[in-house]
This record gives C-alpha cells, sequence and structure tokens, in this order.
C-alpha cells in the first residue's frame, strides 16, 4: 500500500547529512545510509542547516560554545550567537510546520551536536553537551537523534507507519 504524504511522521534533518554544502569548510560529506535513502524515497525528510538558515556563509569560520559564556565563539573570536540562535528558531518553526517529532542531527556540532560538542577552545576536544537547534528542539519535545543512533530511531518511525 503506498503511504500518503500528509499520513506518515517527518524527520527533521540536517542539512549536510544530504550531502549539501552547508558545513562550515564547504565540504559535502554525505551521511550514508540504506534508512536516509529509504526515508528520502518516502519523502519524510525535511532538511535544515541552521547556520546556513541564519545568513552565515559558506565556508565559514569554526565556532564552539565557549563553556563560561554559553556564547557560540568564531575562531576568529567574533560572537555569532545571534545567528545561531536565529538558526535554532527556524529549525524549530519547520518543525511545527510539518508537525515534526523527531530530528536526525549531525553529532558533535555546535548546533545540532545531541551528546557530544567541542569544549569551545579549538583544540579538537569533546564534552558532554549540545548544539544550539538541539536544545530548542528538545525544550519543545522534539526528540533528536544523531547518526550513531539512526536505528533507534527506525524504530520509532517503523512503530508510526500507518501501513504497519
Ligand atoms: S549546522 Fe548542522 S546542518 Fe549545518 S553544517 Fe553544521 S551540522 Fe550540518
Amino acid at each position: 500500500m503506498k503511504l500518503k504524504a500528509q499520513s506518515i511522521e517527518k524527520i527533521l534533518i540536517s542539512a549536510c547529512f544530504l550531502g549539501e554544502r552547508v558545513r562550515y569548510n564547504g565540504i559535502a560529506q554525505q551521511l550514508s545510509s540504506k534508512l536516509l535513502q529509504q526515508w528520502k524515497t518516502q519523502g519524510r525528510l525535511i532538511a535544515i542547516c541552521p547556520e546556513v538558515i541564519s545568513g552565515l556563509p559558506v565556508p565559514r569560520p569554526p565556532a564552539e560554545i565557549n563553556q563560561s559564556t554559553k556564547k557560540v565563539i568564531t575562531i576568529e573570536s567574533v560572537d555569532v550567537t545571534k545567528q545561531f540562535t536565529q538558526g535554532a528558531h527556524q529549525a524549530l518553526l519547520l518543525c511545527q510546520q510539518y508537525n515534526i517529532k523527531f530530528a536526525l542531527l549531525k553529532e558533535s556540532s555546535p548546533s545540532c551536536g545531541s551528546n557530544t560538542i567541542y569544549d569551545g577552545t579549538f583544540s579538537q576536544k569533546k564534552i558532554n553537551g549540545e548544539g544550539f537547534t538541539t536544545s530548542l528542539l528538545r525544550e519543545h519535545g522534539i526528540q533528536v537523534f544523531c547518526e550513531n543512533s539512526i536505528e533507534e530511531l527506525a524504530d520509532l518511525i517503523n512503530l508510526t507507519d500507518p501501513t504497519k
């Protein structure tokens, strides 16, 4: 039976997972996954890059969350907290528009990270934490998954499949 577009559960996804050139260094890094292909075909995926939608360019200087101030600062010491906050709100808006309850976001990004982020010192050190977008989505009850928990998300999506 064919799924009706309006009845399937949609997933908000980091645009970089789909190979879009939105990463800070401008290099595409597509997530290779049969599940993603399947979800794409089913029309489930709503892509966003919170940083690019807020007006930040590609490429752009890397940014990390300063752990003392909780502000997002680039490696060139520019405060981009406002843009990261705007991007997070755009992502939330999309979720509300499409009634999205699940998001698949790139781990460790200062926007999209859901378990870890870089520690704010630009020394490649990761700590437990979440990015700005993940944090806002979770505050609004949206479950956020990453590339390492995609199977867990698939189990939840299968439970919502109206053909099962
Ligand atoms: S902000 Fe998110 S979607 Fe955009 S490049 Fe970074 S991880 Fe990917």
